[in-house]
């Protein structure tokens, strides 16, 4: 008998751990599934991705239950739980799934330490990635600091194959989650989010499960993959997979997700040539730019692993400190971005998609970063806070590349003197102004002209044309020159 730990890898099928514990037991032994709510992990939750959780580990339970199985559920730190329930059930051993990130390393560390102690073996896998941190490296043997070279590695490496949920009889027999009894709260009951300290989100989260991850994977294959490449930085039209949750919480496996788009790659090549564009876009070059997308997750994955400080620390140093504004008038544009109402149409719908979604649109999440942290001049510490306690997809290493990405001071990131407009990019990637539209009802009605250029309109005509709707709350220009000169005396050029 062997305890398998769920942690984000919600899910029965294609989970490596998981397996490996099926066949390790054989069909003399059986596998209990296991999930620890953490209060140490729980104090990063935030109410949208504690809705997610929940909802997905309500689908894992149904998916063990009809294989006759059922899902344990414990509370506690889980350097006691588990080898109370390690006694509790007899099992020899607990499996899990390696997470990279530097809280849970220094979590896993205590758990094996205790299971040690305890006497009961351990297993990890891993599973939430196609290659592993440590294992795409320079020829030096160091991480990669620059996405293109990992990325022709990441291409070229092959790539395992999604595989089935273990045989039914060799996970838990269904009386299991019935011997339960330590002193923690365990059974196979789920709580509910206000027992978890977390009220009900304002956000529409999405389903969550396998079979949402997959039925959100088959719509992506059947149509987006193919015009992937040229529609993915318009956030109007819809191009793109939305299995960011899903990727996070590991309800759908990695080796799934590719191999779903290998296939529509299969069939693209089978396609007439003539459906490549003149840019030399087609499906094919689409699909291998989703792919690009998962080797990003991968790359940022192993920049936290081999940086786990740069969750709260510039990766980057400069010189000097950059002087990011922090004064009461920068503490109201700060809480002005968050609500969307910087007078910046496609800042404000990308603020507003978020909280109304608990999700933004790539592009977006890059303008609105880019706006914090050149235009307001806001650390970006503020920035990943806020979408921490927004996003569902949060993701450590994700999330934190975007923002360092988008300051300047990340791995790979935007040069300092690369600045965006904000306005040249809502007109450049959403020029009919539908995403404003959709999260601005406010000007639902204006002319997507006016609309995008509503920083030059008089304040007679802003009034004019959208009463509600606030003025600009900085102007762009003058912000970009404060910030080459902040960026300037960080690098000790002023
Ligand atoms: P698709 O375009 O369909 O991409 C497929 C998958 O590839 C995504 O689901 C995601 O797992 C991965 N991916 C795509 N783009 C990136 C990227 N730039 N970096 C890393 N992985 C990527 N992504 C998160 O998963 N969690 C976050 O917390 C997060 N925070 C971000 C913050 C900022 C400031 C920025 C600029 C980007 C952030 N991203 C984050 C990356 C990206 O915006 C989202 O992954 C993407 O918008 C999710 O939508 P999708 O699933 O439809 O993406």
């Amino acid at each position: 008998m062997r305890l398998f730990w769920h942690r984000r890898d919600l899910r029965v099928a294609d989970n490596r751990g998981l397996a490996a514990a099926a066949d390790a037991t054989g069909n003399d032994g059986a596998v209990v599934p296991v999930f620890v709510f953490d209060d140490d992990v729980l104090a990063h939750g935030a109410p949208p991705r504690v809705r997610f959780m929940l909802d997905a580990l309500a689908a894992l339970r149904d998916d063990y239950r009809e294989r006759g199985s059922d899902l344990v559920v414990a509370r506690g730190d889980p350097a006691e739980v588990l080898p109370e329930l390690a006694d509790e059930f007899g099992a020899e051993a607990v499996v899990w799934n390696e997470d990279y990130s530097g809280l849970a390393r220094e979590r896993d560390a205590r758990v094996r330490v205790a299971l040690d102690a305890a006497g009961v073996a351990r297993e990890t896998h891993h599973d939430a990635v196609h290659h592993e941190p440590g294992t795409i490296t320079t020829n030096q043997g160091d991480p990669y600091a620059v996405f293109t070279y990992f990325w022709k590695k990441w291409r070229d490496r092959e790539k395992a194959d999604p595989f089935d949920v273990p045989a039914g009889d060799d996970l838990v027999d269904a009386d299991a989650a019935d011997l339960v009894n330590v002193d923690a709260v365990a059974g196979d009951a789920l709580p509910s989010i206000t027992d978890l300290g977390f009220v009900e989100p304002d956000a529409d989260v999405q389903a969550a499960g396998t079979d949402a991850a997959r039925d959100r994977l088959a719509a992506f294959c059947e149509d987006a993959v193919y015009r992937y490449g040229e529609d993915r930085d318009y956030p109007a039209r819809e191009a793109t997979s939305r299995l960011s949750t899903d990727l996070k919480w590991g309800t759908i496996g990695v080796r799934e997700v590719y191999a779903a788009t290998e296939e529509a790659n299969a069939e693209a090549a089978a396609m007439a040539d003539d459906t490549v564009d003149d840019d030399g876009e087609g499906p094919v070059a689409s699909v291998e730019e989703f792919q690009s997308q998962l080797a990003w997750r991968e790359f940022y994955t192993q920049v936290l692993w081999a940086n786990p400080e740069v969750v709260t620390q510039n990766y980057k140093d400069y010189e000097r400190p950059i002087e990011w504004r922090n004064d009461d008038t920068a503490m109201e544009h700060l809480a002005a971005w968050k609500e969307g109402r910087t007078g910046y149409p496609i800042v404000d719908a990308g603020m507003r998609q978020l909280t109304e979604e608990a999700y933004m649109h790539n592009r977006v999440r890059m303008i609105v970063a880019s706006f914090l942290t050149k235009d307001l001049l806001l650390d970006w510490r503020h920035g990943y806070e806020h979408f921490k306690r927004h996003l569902a997809d949060h993701d450590t290493a994700n999330d934190n590349g975007g923002w360092q990405w988008a300051a300047s001071t990340g791995t790979d990131a935007q040069p300092y003197f690369r600045i965006f407009n904000p306005m040249t990019q809502g007109e450049r990637y959403d020029p009919d102004a539908e995403y404003v539209a959709e999260y601005v009802p406010e000007l639902a009605s204006v002319s997507p002209d006016n609309v995008h250029s509503w920083h030059e309109l008089s304040v007679g005509r802003r009034r004019q044309l959208a009463p509600e709707y606030p003025d600009p709350i900085v102007d762009h220009s003058e912000m970009r020159e404060r910030a080459l000169s902040m960026f300037k005396r960080a690098r000790g050029e002023e």
